[in-house]
């Protein structure tokens, strides 16, 4: 083990004796009382040093026995340290893709704010690799986030959607203007290939050493063009993830509103069925007009304002990635709502519903409750 105090974290002394670990209060740990010496010694934890080292260089500067070892055991179980060497194979084979791994330090520094343990940081950011995670949907908020989640360390990002690309697709942070008139499919492919540090892994290599060949969907991000199948979702849409119990994601902008969540775990949290019921009940009239905004004219343009949109888009992404790394994030159930001009963010609970045949809502019927995976599991405990 090489310990190093987390860089990510700012560090500042509050008075003579104690030394505050970050800045924001989601993540700030005080430690105290610490001597002169022990506080000169904390420099000397920046991962390039082995315990036994460490404790001969305390021995110089005049630290009692023990003295080294008990204060990296005590900073480990403050969630203060990680080790540049720790996070297994996978995080070793990231650190050996030099041109990747310079671009998502950043993001394995985030990563170690939130995870204690040494080396979990490393070993997420590593597992990204082999997630694999479907997009549907290449508009103005579909594409950011399939080039944010292929920015991020996923490793396969696949991006569905139908016909060429318009002009008013073009994002600064998904479709270029070259884009316009190719097929949306194949330049969000080329949008993600870009946005992936290093290079792109294989099929095979994404499929882990498990011999499984091709991974299922680690989640499915629902972000269509015309933000109103992300508000209102079809629930006959959703069945074949409920199905198969493939975590699913809502996101898109309707009007000008934007809509992040709900985080469905099928079996586990609402659906888009326990939605439509919930909002049936709560307006009669809903389905009626539901109906009439379906059948509406298509091929106009939605309304989309690009801030929006690319906030949706980077929140979207942020839950997802939060999701993939083992939470559960805010969204998980509930829905983020922020609408122009005021963009305070609000949220809406979506609970599950009785009579949904998800069985999120207590009553599981058929096969919906079966083939849940780990992250459900997390949420049972
Ligand atoms: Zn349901």
């Amino acid at each position: 083990m090489h310990p190093m105090v987390k860089p990510a974290l700012r560090r500042a002394w509050r008075d003579r004796q104690t030394v505050q670990f970050g800045m924001t209060s989601a993540h700030a740990v005080t430690v105290g009382p610490v001597d002169t010496a022990t506080g000169s010694f904390l420099a000397l934890l920046d991962g390039t040093r082995g315990l036994p080292l460490l404790r001969e260089e305390g021995r110089v500067m005049g630290l009692p026995e023990g003295r080294v070892d008990e204060l990296v055991a005590r900073l480990t179980s403050a969630g203060l340290i990680d080790d540049a060497t720790a996070g297994g194979a996978q995080a070793d084979a990231l650190r050996g893709r030099a041109e990747a791994f310079d671009r998502l330090r950043p993001d394995l520094a985030a990563l170690s704010v939130v995870h204690c343990e040494p080396g979990g940081a490393a070993r997420r950011l590593a597992a990204r690799r082999a997630m694999r995670v479907q997009v549907r949907g290449a508009g103005r908020v579909g594409a950011t986030i399939a080039s944010v989640l292929a920015a991020g360390g996923v490793g396969q990002v696949e991006v569905l959607d139908g016909g060429c690309t318009e002009p008013w697709d073009i994002t600064p942070g998904g479709l270029g203007p070259e884009s316009v008139g190719a097929r949306r499919d194949v330049a969000a492919r080329q949008l993600v290939r870009r946005a992936t540090p290093g290079r792109p892994p294989r099929a095979a290599e994404a499929a882990g050493t498990s011999g499984a060949g091709e991974p299922g969907l680690s989640l499915v991000i629902v972000a269509p063009r015309d933000g109103a199948a992300a508000y209102a979702p079809d629930p006959v849409a959703a069945e074949r993830w409920l199905r198969s119990g493939t975590p699913h994601l809502y996101a898109g902008v309707v009007e000008a509103t934007g809509v992040v969540g709900p985080l469905v775990l099928p079996g586990g949290s609402a659906c888009a069925g326990c939605m439509a019921l919930a909002r049936a009940e709560r307006d009669p009239a809903w389905l009626r007009m539901l109906a009439q905004w379906r059948s509406g004219r298509a091929g106009r343009v939605p309304a989309c304002d690009i801030g929006l949109a690319t906030t949706v888009a980077g929140l979207a992404a942020a839950h997802a990635l939060a999701f993939l790394d083992g939470e559960l994030p805010a969204t998980t159930g509930v829905r983020w709502e922020v609408s122009l001009p005021l963009l305070d963010w609000r949220q809406e609970p979506m609970p599950p519903h009785r009579d949904c045949s998800c069985g999120a809502g207590g009553q599981a019927h058929g096969e919906c409750a079966s083939g849940v995976g780990e992250p459900q599991d997390t949420m049972a405990g």
